[in-house]
Formats: structure tokens, C-alpha cells, sequence
């Protein structure tokens, strides 16, 4: 059986940590760093990457097009 998995890549220098890509995303997969970018943002990042599905609703909601969504199809093995 295949399954679809994703990931996404935020630019963390751009990233301005408004947290709209983390209150969009139906999985809880991201998060803001604890950690600060050169303008002094919290930038979002990956907190849960394992329960990405490649939705890209945090792609569509970002006010500044920060983040880019991949997808991995793979097979799983039969049970
Ligand atoms: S692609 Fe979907 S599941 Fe993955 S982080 Fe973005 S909103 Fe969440
Ligand atoms: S929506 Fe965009 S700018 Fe806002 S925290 Fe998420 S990645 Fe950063």
C-alpha cells in the first residue's frame, strides 16, 4: 500500500513568526523555535515531523510564501 508523506522547509531568515502556519496546520507539526532569526523572530519549524501528510495548508496561509511543501510517496508492507 502507498502512502503519502510530507515535510516542509520554512526560510527561517524570512519568517517573521506570526504563527498563522501553526494554527493552520491539522496535524500540530509545527511549532515556533525557541530559537530567534537575524530580524529576532521566532520562526516556525518542524516540531512533530513525523505526523506531516504533505497537506500544504501552512504553504497556502503563509503571508509571506516562507515555506515550500514536499511529498514522498512510499510503500508500506502488507500485514
Ligand atoms: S504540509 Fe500540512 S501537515 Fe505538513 S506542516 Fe504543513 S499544514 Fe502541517
Ligand atoms: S505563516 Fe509564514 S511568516 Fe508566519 S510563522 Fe509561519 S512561516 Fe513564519
Amino acid at each position: 500500500m502507498a502512502k503519502i508523506k510530507g515535510a516542509v522547509a520554512v526560510d527561517a531568515e524570512r519568517c517573521k513568526g506570526c504563527g498563522v502556519c501553526v494554527v493552520a496546520c491539522p496535524s500540530g507539526v509545527l511549532a515556533p523555535n525557541v530559537l530567534v532569526n537575524g530580524k529576532g523572530y521566532n520562526y516556525s519549524y518542524m516540531e512533530n515531523p513525523d505526523d506531516c501528510t504533505g497537506c500544504a495548508n501552512c504553504a497556502m496561509v503563509c503571508p509571506d510564501s516562507c515555506i515550500t511543501v514536499y511529498r514522498r510517496k512510499f510503500e508500506t508492507e502488507a500485514k
